[in-house]
């Protein structure tokens, strides 16, 4: 099964983000972020956590913080300047969408 599009899990995310990221000067990486997909969630078990990787290698070379008005949202890029890793923190509405997701598949 391929990973899923962040799109078609959290379609509401991803416009919250392509408006932070509107704000934030970074228009360019809103393109991408139609085009990620969901290719691993983050195990670091903590209950706030709802970080996700969006490539198959995480290879952070480059973090954009934004100004999330509720939890908070960072996108990480690799050296390509692709989105390689989603973190997301204090995001209830996020996390309830994606273990709804894998739990349905
Ligand atoms: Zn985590």
């Amino acid at each position: 099964m391929p990973a899923p599009l962040m799109s078609d899990v959290l379609p509401d995310l991803v416009e919250e983000l392509a408006y932070l990221l509107r704000q934030t000067g970074a228009e360019p990486l809103i393109e991408q972020l139609r085009r990620l997909r969901i290719e691993s969630i983050c195990d670091c078990g903590d209950d706030s956590c709802s970080s996700f990787a969006t490539a198959e290698e995480v290879k952070v070379a480059q973090t954009v913080e934004l100004p999330a008005s509720e939890g908070f949202l960072m996108i990480d890029l690799n050296v390509a300047e692709q989105v390689c890793f989603v973190e997301i923190l204090n995001r209830p509405d996020v996390k309830y969408l994606l273990e709804e997701y894998y739990a349905a598949s």
